[in-house]
């Protein structure tokens, strides 16, 4: 393999590394106010709860005070009673009386209505400040292990920045700013080639193209994706080679009652995906994938039925069944990236698929066969 190319590999690795990490490292602000957001609603809860509390202090000082008031007037009502002339203005100054004892009694209703609430609104106090003292230590270790987590992988983006920077010295300018650009564009600015195809972007190279990029004496790019390729003879020696050892060994054809379909489409949107549907119970998920980085593009979805009745709309013409599976508990850990080495087995299938449709006596979408007939179903 050329130097170049050698260290470009370097780089890449790097690369996929440096941007999974400052990926997660830009998570954290937002899992931090998604914490704090938490936090927030149960401090209110406890603010409302104490603020009901001072509410019914005030309106009892109220009431009392308008107690004392209408005594006050009982009080000089009963001495101006005793100078009064006539008998008028004498059931005047009574009728005034019972007016301020009414008022009183309301008074005193109300008062007593308080105390009774007294007791509810202590206990929603207590219970809100209850509720925020666990929340409080809950969210402080949170955010703790958020902190360590991301200072762990600030640790790490800088040793990979520095892996990848000692790398890319090694490369020559004009190469390393084509890749760059590449990458930017398509997420990967490296390609194998294999039975004379880019295998970023799945184009036939020229034969002239392809036995130059074979001697390994220049380094060269795909005219149609613009990756820098690379030749691997080990790769290509098992691939090239199928008569050896007796006849090359037959692709394993995929169940198509699997609970789990693997599949492969060129042409999904822009972009070319590695497709997952999981049959469980009466619904089918789909996870859709990168081909070349194994990133998800997009949610889950899940839809009623096994997957070619919930996602009639994917089963194309172009979709190549693969072979592949994993079980829940290995998926879950891949969070939002097919690993590697998960990729490099769904890729070799697609190879394998590509050939047994390439191969004499086959029908060119061979791979697809199983998924027409059921279809007719
Ligand atoms: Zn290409």
């Amino acid at each position: 393999m050329l130097p170049d190319i050698e260290k470009l590999f370097e780089v890449q690795v790097a690369d996929r590394e440096i941007r999974k990490l400052r990926d997660e490292i830009a998570a954290l602000p937002k899992r931090v106010a998604e914490i704090e957001a938490k936090l927030a609603g149960h401090k209110a809860s406890l603010e409302k709860a104490r603020a009901a509390m001072k509410g019914d202090e005030v309106s009892r000082k109220k009431f009392e005070t308008n107690i004392l008031d209408q005594q006050g007037k009982i009080s000089k009502y009963r001495d101006q009673s005793l100078a009064v002339k006539t008998n008028e203005q004498y059931r005047a100054l009574m009728q005034e009386i019972q007016f301020a004892e009414q008022e009183i009694r309301i008074n005193e209703d109300r008062i007593l209505e308080l105390m009774v609430n007294v007791e509810a609104r202590e206990k929603d106090v207590k219970i809100a400040e209850a509720e925020l003292k666990v929340e409080t230590a809950a969210v402080e270790k949170e955010k703790a292990e958020a902190r360590e987590r991301t200072a762990l992988d600030e640790k790490q983006l800088a040793d990979w920045v520095e892996k990848r920077n000692a790398s890319r010295s090694g490369v020559e300018a004009n190469l390393l700013a084509h890749y760059e650009r590449v990458l930017k564009f398509r997420g990967s600015g490296l390609a194998e080639v294999r039975d004379q195809k880019c295998m970023g972007c799945r184009v036939l190279l020229r034969p002239q193209t392809y036995n130059e990029i074979k001697s390994q004496t220049q380094v060269m790019t795909c005219e149609s994706c613009q990756r820098i390729l690379y030749f691997d003879p080990a790769s290509e020696t098992a691939a090239d080679r199928p008569n050896e050892m007796g006849a090359h060994k037959k692709r394993a054809r995929p169940k198509s009652d699997a609970a789990q379909a693997w599949f492969f489409r060129p042409d999904f949107g822009e972009d070319e995906v590695l497709m997952v549907y999981i049959h469980s119970g009466d619904t089918s998920s789909r996870r859709v994938y990168e081909m070349n980085t194994g990133r998800q593009i997009g949610d889950v979805l899940i839809r009623e039925g096994n997957y070619r009745q919930a996602f009639p709309e994917d089963m194309t013409d172009s979709a190549i069944r693969l072979n592949g599976h994993w079980t829940e508990a290995q998926m879950e850990e891949w969070g939002l990236e097919v690993p590697t080495s998960a990729l490099d087995l769904l890729q070799a299938d697609l190879r394998a698929a590509h050939r047994d449709a390439a191969r004499p006596g086959k029908s060119a979408h061979s791979a697809q066969t199983d998924t027409t007939t059921s279809r007719q179903r």
